[in-house]
Formats: structure tokens, C-alpha cells, sequence
């Protein structure tokens, strides 16, 4: 198999792996038990969260362990649906998972304002343009996952918190941890979610950031884990698999970036030998982890069932929003046609992917749109 839908979810790191295979098999206790496997295993566990603390340079608030990201996402939401200033600033490109929480407080009287990227970008002239003292939250995404797209929340967190120091800021940064490197030291970001299965840990791990732990309002009551903030008895498998999945993405953060980099751009040259090619990812303003790019007059979702069928795996839009045909609003908010959007497909890579896999994969693709294509002429040219 050829994997290239790493924005869905990513291979579990074998080190990830065995770390929640011991949390299965050997420290099964429960972290909030007051014995001695109870205890020793609560060691581990806030190693682990000051693991994830280290790695996001944070010096102030906490690191709260949830389910998944759209988790943190909702629970970001909640924590600010008791707001004064009821206008908040978005993109029209957010994810689901932020996008629907946020659209929910429209019916509680806030004002949503979402910015269109141009030419893909949103800048921090785009962000000043739409705000003022009015707004009481800013949620951007860090990295796009449709699209690639980087914002950069690091600044444009700092600039706004100058103009306007209440603005609570919020990013969803999926998409971002542990492919490009967040420094959360300044504390202009209130909050931050990330997911541990798009960086090679289990699914069923998240968490959320928080600046300031009295911002946040809690979405699960009842036991006083999480600083009380969200009950329930930990994830101490899928936490201690995370941590093992950071300490490795710390390391090699920078190298992965560049071999990634080089991946993509490998399958764009070979793709672009095909007429009728549009790249919509390319240059240092999008992830090297993820490649947007449509083929005139090929459906998508055609192209990935074609390709299935090898043993090759790419995407029509994000997992969460493919089989409803949500990802129209993701590319329309990038300003594609209806059309555009039918046939754009993401190929989403991992440092895991090899560049032999990667050129099969491009003829592979090349291959199966010369097919399509032809098969249409062919049924054109019967039907005159
Ligand atoms: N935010 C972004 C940008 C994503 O890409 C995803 C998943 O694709 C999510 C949120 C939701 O993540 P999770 O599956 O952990 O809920």
C-alpha cells in the first residue's frame, strides 16, 4: 500500500505503540488510585504532559488531555459562549470541528465574521482589516487541512493582543503540531488544540491549551481529573503514546519538514508533465505535509476510486467531511468554483512515505487521469 492520506491519520510510531502496549499490559492502574501503581503511574503521566509542555515552549497555563481534537475544539467554544463581546472573528476555512461549535453560538447572539483567504493567504492585514473592540474572540486555524494553507497565529496573535489585550485568541493547530514548531512562550495564544493521531500516536488522544486554566468551561463533569475541567478516568495508554510520538517529532522536526518538503515537490514535477494540472499548494506559504491540487474535467472521487483499486491512498477532501460533500465549503471558502471543488484531491504525506513510493504513486495518478480521461472522450465521441 501506498499511503498518502496522512492528513486523515498517520501510522503509529512502533515507539508510540509499545509505550501504550505497557500501559495495557503492565501499568494498567489507574492514575487517580492512591497506591503505589496508582501513584507511580501518575508520575508518568504528568512526565508526560510536561513532555507536551516542553515541546510547545509553554510557560504558563496548561496542557488538559482530551478525546480528540474536535474535543478541545468544542471545548474552546464553550469557554467563551458566557463572553461580553459577542463578535467573533474566523476564517470560512476553519475545520468542522471548530467551524460548527462556532456557528451554534450564532443562535446565543454572537456575530461571526469568517475571512476568505486571497490567493490562499490570510494575512495579519486581512486580520486587523475585520477587527476592532468590538469582536471578543479570534479562532484561526494554524494550518489548513484541505488546503495546506499556513497562517501565521504566532504573529498575528502578538499583533492583536497589542491592539486589543481582552481578545481571548484560539487556534486549531491539528494540522500544525509536530510539523511546524509552535512556540506558545509569549502567551499571546488563549488556546490551542492539536490531535495525537495526525503525528503517529492512537487515535483517541487530543489536547487542548489553555493560557489561563479559569478561561476554560468544562464540557464533561464529575470526577476532578484534568484540574477538574474534564472528568473522566485518564487515556493513560493513549497519553504515554503521545508523549513517546513527541519526544521522536521534536527531534527530527526540522529534517522531516525538509524531507517532506521534497517529497511534495517530486510529486508535483512529475504530475505537472500532465496537461490540465492545477496545483493549488504550492510554495513556502503552504505544508509541505499537504498537496491540494484538481485535474480538469476528473471527478475526485472517481480518481480515488481508481486508484484504491493499487493499493494507493490519497483523498478527496478531509475524512471527517468527505462522504458529505462538506469540503465544497472548505475550497469554495478559497474562492474555487463548484467545479474546481469536484475535482481537487488531497495528497497528504508523512515522513514515513519514501520518495520511490511517491514517484509510483505520481504515475500511478498520472495513469489513471490519462484513463478517465479517455474513457470520457470515448463515450463522447459514441454518443455523437
Ligand atoms: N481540526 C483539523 C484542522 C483537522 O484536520 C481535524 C481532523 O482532520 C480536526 C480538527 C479533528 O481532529 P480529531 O479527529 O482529533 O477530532
Amino acid at each position: 500500500m501506498i499511503y498518502l492520506d496522512n492528513c486523515a491519520t498517520t501510522k503509529v510510531y512502533k515507539e508510540a505503540m509499545e509505550a501504550a502496549i505497557n500501559a495495557f499490559e503492565v501499568t494498567y492502574a489507574n492514575p487517580s488510585s492512591i497506591h503505589k501503581a496508582g501513584f507511580l503511574l501518575r508520575n508518568n503521566f504528568e512526565e508526560a504532559r510536561e513532555c507536551i509542555k516542553k515541546f510547545l515552549n509553554i510557560k504558563s497555563g496548561e496542557i488538559i488531555f482530551t478525546s480528540c481534537a474536535s474535543e478541545a475544539n468544542n471545548i474552546i467554544v464553550n469557554s467563551i459562549k458566557d463572553i461580553k463581546k459577542k463578535k467573533i472573528l474566523t476564517t470560512a476555512v476553519e475545520h468542522q470541528a471548530m467551524n460548527k461549535p462556532i456557528d451554534n453560538l450564532v443562535v446565543g447572539g454572537f456575530e461571526v465574521i469568517k475571512i476568505h483567504p486571497k490567493d490562499g493567504q490570510i494575512t495579519l492585514e486581512d486580520v486587523l482589516e475585520n477587527l476592532d473592540d468590538s469582536f471578543g474572540f479570534v479562532s484561526l486555524m494554524h494550518v489548513n487541512n484541505e488546503v495546506g494553507s499556513i497562517i501565521d497565529v504566532e504573529n498575528i496573535a502578538r499583533e492583536v493582543k497589542k491592539l486589543y489585550p481582552d481578545i481571548i485568541f484560539a487556534t486549531d493547530a491539528v494540522q500544525a503540531f509536530g510539523k511546524l514548531r509552535i512556540d506558545l512562550s509569549e502567551g499571546n495564544i488563549d488556546f490551542l488544540s492539536m490531535s495525537g493521531h495526525k503525528v503517529h500516536a492512537p487515535k483517541g488522544i487530543g489536547c487542548l491549551y489553555a493560557r489561563d486554566v479559569n478561561l476554560v468551561k468544562p464540557l464533561i463533569y464529575g470526577g476532578e481529573q484534568e484540574f477538574s475541567l474534564r472528568a473522566g478516568t485518564e487515556n493513560v495508554p493513549g497519553v504515554l503514546a503521545l508523549a513517546e510520538a513527541v519526544k521522536i517529532l521534536d527531534k527530527n522536526l526540522e529534517d522531516n519538514y525538509k524531507y517532506v518538503n521534497n517529497l511534495k515537490n517530486k510529486m508535483i514535477e512529475s504530475l505537472k508533465e500532465l496537461d490540465g494540472v492545477n496545483v493549488h499548494s504550492e510554495g513556502e506559504v503552504y505544508s509541505p505535509y499537504v498537496l491540494s491540487v484538481a485535474f480538469d474535467n476528473i471527478k475526485a472521487e472517481v480518481l480515488v476510486h481508481i486508484l484504491e483499486q493499487e493499493e494507493v491512498y490519497i483523498s478527496t477532501s478531509s475524512a471527517c467531511s468527505s462522504k458529505q460533500k462538506k469540503h465544497m465549503r472548505v475550497l469554495e471558502g478559497y474562492g474555487y468554483s463548484e467545479k474546481e471543488a469536484e475535482e481537487t484531491v488531497r495528497i497528504s504525506f508523512s515522513e514515513m512515505n519514501t520518495e520511490e513510493e511517491v514517484l509510483k504513486a505520481a504515475e500511478l495518478i498520472k495513469k489513471a487521469v490519462k484513463f478517465i480521461r479517455s474513457v470520457k472522450k470515448w463515450w463522447w465521441i459514441k454518443c455523437i
